[in-house]
């Protein structure tokens, strides 16, 4: 299992080589599964041969493809890719020749979604339609068990003939196998179901059976559910009896799966700590003779070296931070860490728009999946001076862009810090992630040479200063962002009454009892930096306030929450009628409206807001008046544009370009920020 290559100084365990079936991994680091959305698209494959290669070259030890369906029925969703033919095969040659060029091993996921295929054909072993779906699956039969266990070999010999390395069988997260695996969806009497050597025999038979086909060298990696987080999900012992069956039954790998997708308890998102779940695998090491992948919130080399290093697992797989940054695994090996950009595990562009059907990309990284629109770098260098005025989001990619173009970039923050709002969002609980985003800017800005120009206003009096010298602005970026709006109710002027950028930057203290007016992203924010309980960021302290079974002891892995009394009164406000936090992230608003909800925040909608008061907030609610005594107010109603001086700039002649929130503030967020002041200094 070790290799024989001389230890890196600083990463001895990620790496290291490892010889899986026929291939020799060169490290540790897998690049985990993510349904990137463009296999389905036409010239789809030509786009993701790019992002693979890219990925490759930047030091992926084993790349694994989106889930693809062995058959129809396990189609995720009616248009979901599927293997099932030699033509297809043939397209994903591209991919595969693309990432062996690149020096580079892929491994083809074989992906059968069970109840939780979106279409009306689903199928799964018993009755019963998945909580988040509106499909009722049909119940295999007993012939129809062999036929998908025989599509699943197909797909295996396919994916052969296709080139990859290997495939790695989805039995987690809830999808068709794990259905098989647990009585919580398995109630067959037949010899798939029962005792936990019929409920098992589905993989058992799927992984003999591929490893019959397609021979030694083939990879074999299984994607085992170590921890369902579901009622009637399998208890530890037969987590361990899966994986010594599935070693018998010929797998190379064992790569660890966590949760159902029905679960109620975050997995990946970004409240999980680092290295969450690692201790799970761990639990598994030395049950088995497979190396083992342990995954879930690792996404820095130096976390991944520590995960091994504590003996939790052989390898770890990431596949988010892959998304931000292509080339991760190299920038370890070469000693570049500052320069790794981070991912910040909020699912807005990759999986909440998977799940919208749409294709994945990245807040941080605005090439991710679309390298084949954009160079890595651009090869055409622009001359002349720029101004970019704003040091947030929008201000620092536009200036990095620019600098990296080889312009001469001066960046102007009015603060005494850059970074803008990534400055508030890294004080809510969950969102320190964001201080990396700072981190890796602030280091990029500064190894480009752009000037940072901080507690500085751009004016019209400094254009014109630079247009009368000998260094004229070429252009000015103008990505000064937003601001809080602030109501017109009578009594906003009043001392308890303040804004949520003072309330998050520590400028103001705000009492026991709070009202927040406004229930969008940032009220949600807001209600949760005052109502988070400390030690909650911890593994052992998330674990609690989420119900996990640290011992591993109860089916499923559940046991019942320990959660702190909450320490405040907290009212979370909004005008329109219906659920609060509607438009909050598809695959993470459940998070926020659970969390608010375990910590006793009152939600109130369709309010008319009458007038604050010094004692509290006077409000009307289906026709009702009524009085919520409150110690502050906090506006949370929405952010206005910053671009007064833009005019002004213009008449004096600077050619502006207005960027992110400056130019729309309505649902500015940090990705399109970030993506529209990259996409501008790549279009000049
Ligand atoms: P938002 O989501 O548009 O919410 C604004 C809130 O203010 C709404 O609840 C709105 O509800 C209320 N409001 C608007 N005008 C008002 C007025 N004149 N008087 C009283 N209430 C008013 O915007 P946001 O919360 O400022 O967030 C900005 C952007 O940041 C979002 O678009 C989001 O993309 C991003 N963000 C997301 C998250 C997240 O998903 N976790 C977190 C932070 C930020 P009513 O009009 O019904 O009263
Ligand atoms: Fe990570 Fe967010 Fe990018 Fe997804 S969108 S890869 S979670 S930083």
């Amino acid at each position: 299992m070790t290799g024989t290559a001389p230890r890196h100084p600083k990463y001895p365990h990620l790496l290291q080589p490892l010889q899986v079936a026929g291939m020799t991994m060169p490290n540790r680091s897998i690049m985990g599964s993510m349904h990137m959305g463009l296999e389905e698209k036409k010239g789809g494959f030509s786009k993701l041969a790019r992002f693979y290669a890219e990925r490759a070259e930047g030091g992926a030890g084993l790349i694994v493809t989106g889930g693809i369906s062995p058959n129809r029925a396990g189609k995720l969703a009616p248009h979901g890719a599927t293997l099932m033919r030699s033509s297809q095969a043939a397209q994903h040659r591209e991919v595969t020749d693309a990432v062996h060029a690149s020096g580079g091993r892929i491994a083809l996921q074989i992906l059968h979604g069970g109840r939780y295929s979106y279409h009306p054909f689903c199928v799964a072993p018993s009755k019963g339609k998945a909580p988040i779906s509106k499909f009722s699956p049909w119940v295999l039969s007993g012939r129809g068990v062999e036929r998908t266990i025989r599509a699943y070999v197909r797909c295996a010999l396919l994916a052969r003939e296709a080139g990859y390395d290997g495939v790695e069988v989805m039995g987690s997260e809830g999808y068709l196998i794990n259905q098989f695996l647990v009585r919580r969806t398995n109630h067959r009497t037949d010899e798939w179901g029962g005792a936990f050597q019929n409920r098992v025999r589905f993989p058992e038979e799927i992984v003999a059976r591929i490893r019959e086909a397609c021979g030694p060298d083939f990879a074999i990696m299984y994607r085992l559910s170590m921890l369902d987080l579901v009622e009637e999900g399998n208890g530890w012992g037969e987590v361990v009896e899966q994986a010594q069956v599935i070693e018998a039954a010929g797998a190379d790998i064992i790569n660890t799966g966590i949760g159902w997708h029905e679960a109620r308890i975050p997995t990946i998102a970004a409240m999980v700590p680092r290295a969450g779940f690692a201790w799970v695998t761990k639990k598994l090491m030395g049950q088995v003779g497979l190396p083992l992948v342990t995954t879930n919130r690792i996404n820095m080399p130096e976390v991944a070296e520590q995960v091994l290093a504590d003996g939790c697992a052989d390898l770890v797989s990431m596949a988010r931070p892959w998304l931000a940054d292509g080339d991760i695994i190299a920038k370890a090996v070469e000693g570049r860490e500052a320069e790794i950009n981070t991912c910040i595990a909020c699912n807005q562009a990759c999986l909440d728009r998977t799940f919208k059907g749409k294709v994945a990309g990245c807040v941080v990284n605005p090439r991710a999946g679309r390298e084949t629109e954009f160079a890595k770098e651009s090869d055409s260098k622009l001359e002349g001076r720029y101004a970019v005025v704003g040091g947030g989001p929008a201000g620092m990619s536009t200036a990095l862009e620019l600098a990296k173009r080889g312009a001469e970039v001066d960046l102007f923050e009015a603060r005494e810090g850059l970074g803008g709002q990534f400055l508030l969002a890294r004080q809510i609980p969950g969102k320190e992630e964001f201080a990396e985003t700072l981190r890796y800017y602030q280091h990029e800005l500064d190894r480009f040479g752009v000037k940072v120009y901080l507690e500085t206003r751009f004016d019209v009096d400094r254009f014109t200063a630079a247009k009368a010298s000998d260094q004229p602005y070429a252009a000015v970026a103008w990505c000064a962002g937003v601001r809080p709006r602030i109501p017109n109710i009578p009594g906003a002027d009043l001392p308890h009454a303040v804004p949520y950028d003072a309330v998050l930057r520590g400028e103001v203290e705000v009492g026991k009892r709070v009202a927040m007016i406004g229930a969008g992203g940032i009220g949600f924010d807001v209600a949760d930096f005052l109502s988070h309980a400390h030690g909650e960021e911890t593994i052992e302290g998330f674990r609690k306030s989420w119900g996990i079974d640290g011992d591993l002891e109860t089916d499923g892995g559940l046991e019942a929450p320990d959660r702190p009394s909450p320490e405040r009164e907290l009212y979370l406000l909004q005008r329109k009628e219906g659920k609060p936090g509607k438009g909050l992230g598809k695959t993470t608003g459940w998070i926020h409206r659970l969390t608010l909800r375990f910590r006793g925040v009152k939600s109130i909608p369709g309010v008319t807001y009458k007038a604050i008061e010094p004692t509290g907030l006077r409000i009307e609610v289906g026709g009702k008046e009524q009085f919520l005594e409150v110690d502050s107010v906090v506006f949370c109603s929405g952010q206005l544009s910053n671009n007064e001086p833009v005019g002004a700039l213009k008449s004096a002649g600077a050619d502006v370009k207005v960027i992110g929130g400056a130019k729309e503030a309505y649902g500015i967020d940090a990705e399109r920020a970030i993506r529209e002041g990259f996409e501008w200094a790549r279009s000049l």
